[in-house]
């Protein structure tokens, strides 16, 4: 093995172990299926602030005590990612670190011979920390994905909002575990996000692409999930039309979102007039939120009368501002 080679496989063996120590798994499994690496850095004491650092993405400080430094500039993703790097550094006990813009242009496992070792290592714990292959296997089994569904954008991208990753680290994470080889994870990481974005919008076009566009499925009813304030949900319902029972989009906007698009679709010709139809609900959070999209499919002329339900909750905060975390206040509040 090179060098660096055998950095990837320690960094990579350094996060399971961490993981390991602290019980990660069962947290997640119980909780919002991401790792939670704000909230581990609170537990393991070491202090993270956010600022609107100039040039840099973040820092990993050990003098006099160790401390992490991460933008307030950039989306959550980014600062997730950046979080992890920098809590590498700490864990693998390196020297203190400056880093810019050029550990989200870099693939994790895959570096050439002069890189940097420690920039190497740190980007692999990163990449291995946030997305290990347990949380990857979760979140197909809760969603019914299977390792063919990976050589899709979409499938790659939607597991990337329900980790917490990147989409491109996630592209190489996936080739890291062999969901896909390292020639379909480069195919994969050229796809621009906001392309995968249109695919999944179709006909509706957005004012902006900053907002992250989730396809919500069955499955996640039973999970908080996090994104910003100007998300997109696409979300498809089966509706008994032919007995009068429609999905009330007007209970959309009391819960903080605008109906966007609302079609019908797959009615298949076999299907006899009147049975039940698919409904595609787009729907786009208008504020930093959090609580729930709930829809109730009802008769027109009885509301109360409601025949089911579709319920997500979402916190909808999306990057964090100047100062300690959110996980970090909420530990501190906790603990108090
Ligand atoms: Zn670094």
């Amino acid at each position: 093995m090179t060098a660096v080679e055998v950095a990837i496989k320690n960094a990579v063996i350094a996060a399971g172990r961490l993981h390991g120590d602290l019980n990660t798994k069962e947290r997640v499994i119980e909780g919002n299926g991401q790792v939670d690496v704000f909230g581990i850095l609170a537990r393991l004491d070491v202090p993270l602030l956010f600022r609107p650092l100039e040039g840099l993405l973040g820092a990993y400080l050990n003098d006099p005590a160790p401390g992490i430094l991460v933008t307030t500039k950039r989306p959550l993703s980014v600062q997730r990612f950046t979080a992890a790097h920098e809590l590498g550094h700490h864990y693998l006990r390196h020297n203190p670190s400056l880093d810019d813009e050029s550990i989200l242009r870099r693939s994790p496992f895959m570096a050439s011979r002069d890189a940097n070792l420690q920039e190497v290592e740190a980007d692999s714990f990163a990449a291995s920390f946030l997305l290990p292959q347990w949380l990857v296997v979760l979140h197909c089994k809760r969603q019914g994905w299977t390792t063919a569904d990976f050589t899709s954008a979409r499938v790659v991208y939607q597991l990337s909002l329900r980790a917490g990753t990147s989409y491109t680290a996630t592209c190489w994470t996936l080739a890291r575990y062999r969901f896909v080889n390292r020639l379909q994870a480069r195919e994969l990481s050229k796809i621009e996000p906001r392309t995968i974005k249109q695919s999944i919008l179709g006909r509706f076009k957005p004012s902006n692409y900053y907002g992250d566009v989730w396809e919500l499925t069955e499955a996640d009813k039973s999970n908080v999930l996090h994104g910003g304030p100007s998300d997109i949900f696409v979300i498809r319902l089966k509706e008994n039309a032919g007995a009068g029972y429609l999905w009330r989009v007007d209970e959309l906007s009391q819960a903080g979102f605008s109906l966007r698009d609302d079609s019908r679709e797959n009615a298949s010709l076999s299907d006899t007039v009147g049975g039940p139809v698919t409904r595609r609900i787009v729907a786009e959070s208008t504020r930093q939120q959090d609580g729930k999209l709930s829809l109730s499919e009802a008769r027109p002329w009885q509301l109360d009368q409601v025949a089911s339900r579709y319920i997500v909750d979402l916190d909808l905060y999306g990057a964090e501002a100047e100062g300690y975390s959110r996980a970090e206040r909420r530990f501190r509040l906790e603990a108090a």
